[in-house]
């Protein structure tokens, strides 16, 4: 295998990246006293390093510092140049347009607000040094990005397709990208709706083309639960909790790859490794187009793709009025043509593209992958089987820049205009330029997939290796999986921390409850919480503590809409946040299952990964606030064995609860009576489920009442036989498919106990393994085989096991060794643009 190092190599005439020309005598000097841009990095790398040195021989801080600068002159000399050092890099950053009060001592900025400024300069210098690379590449990121409608005030929204035949252009041209601001939210028409519920994701998938392991069961009888009425009133990941729970299916199906199987099972055959035909692009108006918007077309399309070998795709996506983003476009291209399917409107359909992209025979090139294969499973339920990536072609190929527009450049000698990656994509009809640049991103690209395989190849002496490597990259990425969002108590303080702002406790406690406002608005309104309040203005509401709901206005401009909307709901937090205790910058207070020293999104349960513990403890908490309020009742009329509970449950803090999203850490009487906060929420849920469960039992108790009377009434007909049938299927059960039901009901009725007295559950008898995923046939309470006619134990059992579960993680300090045995997903990687 040739390493990346190779690129260096002079024989490979096909990788020319390098760009400096030192010989050239005609150039005019760079700056005074360097004649060209090597003499001058060489000086420049020659200060730096002394300077390195000497900073290393200062004295240590600490001791060695302190004794030293009890010398006046010492002190004195230290003085004069820290004043000469911050006023060069003031003079630096000044040239950068950057803020530089550095050397402003009288102001109350301590060291962090100066470092924060040196961080944020560098940002803007580091960009900076991007943006001039490109362009001494060739790629313009000069221009101003399409910004989706709302992004910045509407004057500044100019774009060459509101420009168009400048200078003739009509009135109504000009203003195109206005209606931008009049998009119809394509969510309204969407057949399924979008669940922003703070739950994990689970597939979509419900056929699976080209299965070598067939599907579970779980998602083939996806039709069915549609019609569990009795999950109406829960979000429907808990509810299809609940139901795994209940019909005992496995847990680790829910959450798997569909195809982990077949993509672990991947061969890759020699055609794929031998070297290519290079077979060049038809221009692209000499190639077909098609916009595809009906099921029709879309079938046709799947046919055509069916009997090809290859074809390139990309998504563009909309991520600013949405909460979790939406898929706007798919282009697809092969050898001839380009489409371009338009999935706002065929969303619900797009599956039946599974067909083509999970079949091992046909390759699928796509350019920087990593987020289409998360959108495609999250909105279409879509998977790709044999995925070429060439952005990882380009990596290996050592290539100088793995941008599109590099390789676009690169191999093809076309530009593309970059400004529209970020137009709003969800504008209908699509303007032809909007037309044109996604079509752009797919129509060379089987070409591009060509060239790079050749080079990869030649680049390795003939030798497969590299190829190779790219091949199980791809393969890596098609086996990524989506993971929503999820907010936990400590989301607030991973978004605050990137910030560097040290805040009193005053401010963070501000912060955290704009933070849970802005994340339960976003999900609920479903727009971005970047729509709802930009990270920015929340920072500065909560360094600002308006007193008054104008200062919060004042805090933000633009004013986003829900913020106007919500001022005095904004204001209440703010007072809220006012009348914390204040203490000093830095000391973050948690309760006690501070986590916050466990590494944190690596292992923690709530990082995308702790998809299964998040299963468990929402079914739990689910069970806690179900049960929980019959033992809230007025104290005084309580039996003493009820009271005894009560109390018990009161001291007994909801061993789930600091894995759970809520917006307070504790499970306190008051946050379940303030709106604002998720325990609010769940509870009322748990009070309505309450509430119905005592009026099913009083129909039932007039059921039975009934039959009773009936059975008096037709006791001299000895009808014996008949009468257990009732009272063994379950007598409540009013609704339809008994079949379904039947087992769902046994947990109600199987959990009276605080009618009694309350005991806890003898945790040590409980099995552990399951949650590690151990399938365990021997296993008495797990396995799906065995017939449901112990169900009730075995429901108690399975909640119990769980439950014990998770006291097991809280108490015992192995937080990730736990975790770590439950993992089976990957880290989300955001991939880098
Ligand atoms: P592309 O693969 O370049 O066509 O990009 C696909 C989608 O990713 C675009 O429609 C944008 O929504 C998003 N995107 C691309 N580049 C960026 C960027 N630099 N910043 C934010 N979003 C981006
Ligand atoms: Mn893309
Ligand atoms: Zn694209």
């Amino acid at each position: 295998m040739a390493s990346s190092s190779k690129s260096n190599d002079s024989t490979n005439s096909g990788l020319k990246d390098n760009n400096s020309d030192p010989n050239d005598e005609d150039k005019p000097e760079l700056c005074p006293g360097f004649k060209d841009v090597d003499a001058f990095v060489k000086h420049g790398f020659g200060a730096v390093l002394s300077a390195t040195k000497a900073s290393a021989s200062l004295p240590q801080a600490g001791d060695e510092f302190d004794f030293y600068r009890s010398f006046p002159g010492f002190q004195e000399f230290c003085e004069s140049q820290g004043d000469k050092l911050l006023h060069f890099m003031s003079q630096i950053m000044q040239v950068h347009g950057c803020r530089s009060h550095l050397r402003d001592r009288n102001k109350l900025t301590g060291l962090e607000e100066r470092f924060d400024l040196i961080v944020d300069s560098n940002d803007v210098i580091l960009e900076r040094v991007g943006i001039l690379l490109d362009e001494a590449d060739g790629v313009n990121r000069s221009q101003q990005p399409v910004m989706p409608a709302g992004f910045q005030p509407p004057k500044i929204v100019v774009s060459s397709w509101n420009r168009k035949g400048s200078g003739s252009g009509s009135r109504s041209e000009m203003f195109r990208l206005l209606h931008a601001k009049n998009v119809a939210r394509p969510q309204l028409k969407f057949k399924e709706k979008v669940d922003n519920s703070n739950t994990p994701f689970i597939p979509k998938i419900f056929i699976k083309p080209n299965a070598v392991k067939p599907l579970p069961s779980y998602f083939t009888n996806k039709q069915i639960r549609k019609e569990r009425p009795e999950d109406l009133d829960v979000p429907a990941a808990l509810a299809d909790l609940i139901h795994q729970q209940r019909t005992q299916e496995h847990v680790e199906d829910m959450f798997a790859h569909p195809y982990q199987y077949e993509l672990d099972h991947l061969l890759l055959p020699e055609s794929l490794l031998s070297k290519p035909e290079v077979q060049m692009y038809r221009p692209m108006d000499e190639s077909n187009f098609s916009f595809i918007d009906t099921l029709e077309d879309l079938v046709a399309l799947n046919e055509k793709l069916c009997k090809l070998s290859e074809f390139a795709v990309d998504l563009e996506h909309h991520s600013y009025r949405s909460f979790l983003g939406i898929t706007s476009l798919m282009q697809i291209s092969t050898r001839e043509e380009d489409f371009i399917i338009d999935t706002l409107e065929l969303r619900s359909e797009l599956y039946i593209l599974n067909e083509a992209f999970t079949d091992p025979a046909i390759v699928k090139v796509f350019h920087g992958a990593d987020s289409d294969i998360e959108w495609l499973q999250r909105d279409f339920g879509l998977y790709v089987v044999r995925l070429f990536d060439t952005h990882q072609a380009s990596r290996a190929l050592n290539l100088a820049r793995h941008s599109l527009d590099h390789l676009l450049t690169h191999f093809c000698n076309v530009g593309s205009d970059k400004r529209y990656q970020l137009a709003d994509w969800r504008i209908r009809p699509l303007p032809d330029e909007m037309v044109q640049y996604a079509r752009t991103d797919t129509h060379y690209l089987l070409y591009i997939y060509d060239c790079v395989r050749a080079q990869l190849l030649d680049f390795n002496h003939g030798q497969p290796g590299l190829l190779q490597s790219v091949w199980n990259k791809s393969k890596d990425i098609s086996l990524k999986k989506y993971m929503k969002p999820i907010y936990t108590e400590e989301s607030y303080l991973e978004v605050q921390r990137k910030q560097k702002r040290s805040f009193n406790t005053q401010q963070l406690t501000a912060f955290r409850l704009l933070f849970a406002w802005r994340d339960k608005l976003a999900r609920q309104e479903d727009e971005s919480t970047g729509y709802v309040l930009p990270t920015h203005m929340m920072i500065k509401i909560s360094e600002e503590l308006p007193k008054e709901p104008q200062g919060i206005i004042a805090c933000c401009n633009p004013v986003p809409p829900l913020v106007r909307q919500q001022v005095n709901a904004l204001h209440l937090l703010v007072q809220q946040a006012r009348e914390m205790p204040l203490l000093k910058p830095e000391v973050t207070l948690f309760g006690p299952h501070d986590t916050s020293r466990v590494s944190e999104s690596d292992h923690h349960p709530f990082s995308a990964d702790g998809n299964f513990i998040m299963y468990a403890c929402h079914a739990l908490t689910c069970w806690y606030n179900i049960l929980e309020p019959r033992i809230l009742k007025d104290e005084d009329s309580l039996p003493v064995a009820q009271m005894k509970a009560r109390r018990i449950i009161e001291s007994f803090e909801n061993p789930f609860r600091m894995y759970l999203p809520s917006s307070d850490v504790h499970v306190n009487k008051n946050a379940k009576f303030d709106p604002s906060s998720k325990i609010f929420e769940v509870t009322n849920r748990a009070k309505y489920s309450h509430q119905q469960q005592k009026e099913l039992e009083a129909k039932k108790k007039a059921k039975e009442e009934a039959k009773q009377l009936a059975k008096k009434v037709s006791a001299k007909g000895g009808a014996k036989k008949r009468e257990r049938v009732p009272s063994e299927v379950g007598e409540s059960t009013p609704k339809p498919s008994k079949k379904l039901m039947t087992p769902a009901e046994k947990p109600q009725k199987t959990e009276p106990p605080p009618e009694e007295s309350f005991k806890p559950f003898d945790y040590s008898q409980s099995d552990l393994k399951v949650f590690a995923g151990n399938k365990s046939k021997d296993n008495t309470q797990f396995d799906p085989n065995r017939q449901a006619h112990d169900f009730k134990k075995k429901t108690v059992i399975h909640i119990r096991g769980i439950f014990c579960f998770l006291v097991q993680i809280q108490t015992s300090r192995c937080v990730n060794h736990c975790v770590f045995i439950l993992y089976r997903g990957f880290r989300h990687n955001w991939p880098k643009r």
